[in-house]
């Protein structure tokens, strides 16, 4: 308006002068060269819009006057609001896809083709792919398993998500994983994989547990239960002999029961309870107290010694370093055959650490079981092992002991030639 105006008023001015001095075709060519002129002025703003539009980025809106001005400064606002809401929207989308990719759990985002087009860096590691090579590839060609191609069928099939798949598959390097699955926009698809191996180590470490106990009380169970039978039966055919004798295997088999319940009270108390109170042990009168132990279950079959020459202090629980101690010594004694020796010794080590040992002269132990000896229920000889009185538990609470005393545990030993089991105790625990 303010142009058209201007405009208005040149022509006011220039026209009527111009008619009067130098006639009506003189004025009309005035005019005439005036619209010229302004429009020619109004070519030059619009090219120059033309490349200011053209031009990326934020940059200022060329100098113009008039209505030109406004109209340049209005695009201008418009263009900067738009800039900074594409700006918003991309930081949002950033951290959108930073939160994904830092979730716990691998995330794949498949195409309606179940091609895969995005992935996180959990679901790299845990399917074994990688975003740059494995991006836009169809899913289907990477994970093979029977099982995840019938997955995939179902969550093309349904709109709801399909029950969760447990699945190991072979890129994975042997882990279990859970994979879930949701359809959403345009038929993409969402996959979410967490890895269960750990829960599924330990539901197989449970379910091993559960039916070595069973398997360890149905022997002595079956002993007792056929004792009670007999003796129901028909005990007064028996003669005194067989009588004592039954009762005596009866008696055998219960207490290897409650044995194995000791044990395995004490394991789960040393699983579950809390730190043990750390008191200032006596190492000599603990060690007395092993070797006493040692002499009455070896009855004087061994020749045992005790060697002292460690620290007088130890810091810990008296009941559970007995327990481990005790354990040590029990097992030289009925893994050595009469006649053999065994020596106690509580020493400093040459790193300052101060440890105490059992070395035995007994059957010792073939190299491929060492490592396995702390499992539970882990015997070289399962025979052997129950026949003296073993509940198979012993070296795994010795093992639960020294770790909660940041201890370690050292087992040397030949077939034939005897063992050294030594359990070796941080600096800062002597005095
Ligand atoms: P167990 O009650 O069977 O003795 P442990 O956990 O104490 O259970 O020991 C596990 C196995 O380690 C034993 O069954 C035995 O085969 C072996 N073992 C432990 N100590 C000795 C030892 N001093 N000499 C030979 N074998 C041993």
């Amino acid at each position: 308006m303010n142009s058209l105006l201007t405009t208005a008023a040149w022509f006011a001015a220039l026209g009527p002068p111009a008619w009067f001095f130098l006639g009506p075709l003189a004025a009309v060519a005035v005019v005439a060269l005036l619209a010229l002129w302004r429009l020619a002025g109004h070519e030059r703003q619009i090219k120059r819009l033309t490349t200011w539009a053209g031009q990326p980025g934020d940059a200022l809106p060329p100098e113009a006057s008039g209505s030109w001005s406004a109209a340049f400064l209005a695009l201008h606002r418009r263009a900067r609001k738009a800039a900074s809401q594409r700006e918003a929207l991309r930081e949002m989308n950033d951290r959108f896809r930073l939160a994904i990719a830092a979730l716990p759990e691998g995330v794949v985002i498949l195409d309606a083709q179940r091609n895969i087009e995005w992935i996180n860096p959990r679901a790299e590691w845990l399917f074994g792919l990688d975003t740059l090579r494995d991006t836009g590839m169809p899913v289907a060609h990477l994970v093979r398993e029977p099982e995840f191609i019938a997955f995939l069928g179902m969550l093309r099939e349904t709109d709801a998500a399909p029950p969760p798949l447990l699945v190991r598959p072979a890129r994975s390097g042997g882990r279990t994983l859970q994979v879930r699955g949701a359809p959403f926009s345009d038929g993409r698809a969402l996959l979410l994989i967490e890895d269960l191996t750990q829960l599924d180590r330990l539901e197989s470490v449970r379910r091993d547990f559960v039916a070595n106990v069973s398997h360890e009380m149905r022997t002595p169970l079956t002993v007792v239960r056929g004792f009670l039978e007999t003796a129901r039966d028909g005990m007064a055919s028996a003669s005194p002999e067989e009588m004592a004798h039954y009762l005596e295997t009866a008696l055998e088999q219960a207490h290897r029961m409650q044995r194995l319940i000791e044990d395995l009270l004490t394991l789960s108390s040393l699983e579950t309870g809390a730190p043990p109170p750390e008191e200032a042990v006596d190492v000599a009168a603990l060690l007395a107290g092993v070797k006493t132990d040692t002499l009455v279950l070896s009855a004087g079959r061994h020749v045992i010694t005790l060697e002292n020459s460690g620290p007088a202090i130890l810091t810990g629980n008296a009941r559970e370093l007995h327990s481990a101690f005790g354990n040590l010594a029990s097992n030289a004694v009925r893994y050595t055959p009469e006649g053999g020796q065994i020596a106690l010794a509580w020493r400093k080590l040459a790193d300052g650490r101060a440890a105490f040992s059992v070395t035995d002269s007994g059957i010792g132990i073939a190299a491929q079981h060492v490592p396995r000896l702390t499992e539970r229920f882990y015997r070289v000889d399962r025979g052997r092992s129950r026949d003296s009185g073993g509940t198979g538990l012993g070296l795994a609470i010795v093992k639960h002991v020294l770790e909660r005393h940041q201890a370690t545990l050292t087992i040397e030993s030949r077939p034939g030639a005897g063992s050294s089991f030594t359990a070796a105790f941080p600096v800062r625990r002597l005095g």
